[in-house]
């Protein structure tokens, strides 16, 4: 099914995240955490893609896996930065032959090493050659807080209002923590005219070296309400684990609360995080 039928289906829809292995050692127990994510029955299973694109062949078996095996929607990510034309061609059309018809398209972090593919430039670029290549949905990245690289929130909006011009269908934002910049966000997307459906991007941080990492890789904010969480809780790995995910369940309810049905969970490969989330809400989602 395509994701953007899903998005107006009127239910809180939660969709979950996996990331491939680096080796092939690891990619069986990829497939059973996806086999384990796949019964809590989300609303799709998103892959994401090595930047330079090292995994990619493992991104394209499990979105196939999740397609055919689990019968769960599969959204496969594919970055400019890893993917050339002929490639991205080559891809689509496996995709395709799969029946995975949801591709997420991204830029990806470019290396310091300069040795990155270049056919395609921005995000925007990608989204328009997979439109004409084939009946794809195709989503795109955004971000609440604005783009690391970008010069403001307003040119980074100008940045999504071309993405929409290009033909997306859908955006899932980076994580955020205060559900106020989300909600200024949308209202910043109402004013600049954008109308594309916008899936909420939400990560139960479990252990305190995730807070570090979330502010160094995709520059989103911690409100201090959760920096005072990982001070008290951050030496019990437990405690720290299940504030954390309540943390994220009462995110979740606020923006349902508030008129938001799409919500992606950044689960990084952990099936009990979002078995956890899910029993937290489980009234709510019924
Ligand atoms: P773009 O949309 O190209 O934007 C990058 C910068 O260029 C922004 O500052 C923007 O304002 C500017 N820009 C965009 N278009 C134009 C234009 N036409 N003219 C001028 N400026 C422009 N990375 C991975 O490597 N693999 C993944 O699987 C992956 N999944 C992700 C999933 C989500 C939901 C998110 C939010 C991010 C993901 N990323 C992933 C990270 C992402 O690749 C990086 O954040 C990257 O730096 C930007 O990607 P983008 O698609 O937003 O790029």
């Amino acid at each position: 099914m395509k994701i953007k039928e899903i998005l107006q289906n009127g239910k809180l829809n939660l969709s979950l995240e996996v990331f491939p292995p680096k080796e092939w050692p690891k990619f069986d127990d990829t497939i059973r955490t996806v086999d384990s994510m796949a019964l809590l029955s989300p609303s799709f299973i998103s892959v994401t893609y090595g930047a330079a694109g090292g995994t990619k062949t493992y991104t394209k078996k499990i979105a196939e896996h999740i397609q055919q095996q689990c019968h769960v929607t599969a959204l496969a990510h594919m970055t400019c930065v890893g993917t050339d034309r002929e490639e991205a061609q080559k891809l689509l059309s496996e995709l395709s032959n799969s029946g995975v018809e949801n591709i997420l398209a991204l830029r990806g972090d470019k290396p310091l090493s300069g040795e990155y593919k270049k056919d395609f430039t921005h995000a925007s670029d990608l989204v328009r050659f997979i439109k004409t290549s084939g009946d794809f949905c195709v989503g795109g990245a955004c971000y609440p807080e604005g783009h690391p690289e970008a010069e403001s929130l307003s040119k980074d909006m100008d940045a999504l209002k071309i993405k929409e011009e290009c033909g997306v269908d859908f955006f899932t934002t980076q994580m955020f923590f205060d559900n106020n910049i989300f909600y200024c966000f949308l209202n910043k997307l109402y004013q600049k005219g954008i109308n594309t459906p916008v899936i909420a991007g939400i990560m139960p941080i479990t252990k305190p070296s995730q807070v570090r990492s979330v502010m160094e890789l995709s520059g989103s904010g911690v409100p201090p309400r959760f920096r005072a969480i990982v001070e008290k809780f951050g030496d019990n790995p437990k405690a720290m684990q299940q504030a954390g995910i309540i943390y994220a369940a009462e995110q979740i309810i606020d923006l349902y609360a508030n008129g938001v049905r799409n919500v992606h969970v950044y689960t990084m490969n952990k099936p009990f995080v979002a078995a956890t989330l899910r029993s937290h809400l489980s009234e709510i989602l019924a």
